[in-house]
């Protein structure tokens, strides 16, 4: 699998702020003041972190975190219904 071209990608719609991401993944996503994500950077994934992003994504109780293929548009995501899990794999 090409870990490497995914990015973490969260439904600001679905999540709740439950924080599960930040403490799965502080390496890509931090919390801002009211405890919603905020993801780093352009939210690529590097391969060292594959495993912990999945199971970041899986551990979500909102299924508001999702991985996309890399360069995956907002108005993609949309129009796929964007629910979270894992798209385009
Ligand atoms: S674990 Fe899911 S619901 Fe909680 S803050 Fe992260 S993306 Fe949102």
């Amino acid at each position: 699998m090409a870990d490497v071209l995914s990015e973490v990608r969260v439904n600001p719609i679905a999540c709740s702020g439950h924080g599960v991401c930040a403490e799965l993944l502080p390496e890509l996503i931090s919390l801002d003041e009211w405890g919603y994500p905020v993801i780093a950077g352009d939210g690529v994934i590097p391969a060292r972190l594959a495993r912990t992003a999945r199971r970041a994504v899986t551990d979500c109780p909102a299924l508001a975190l999702l991985l996309a293929p890399r360069g995956y548009s907002e108005e993609a995501q949309r129009l796929a219904g964007l629910r979270g899990g894992t798209l385009g794999t």
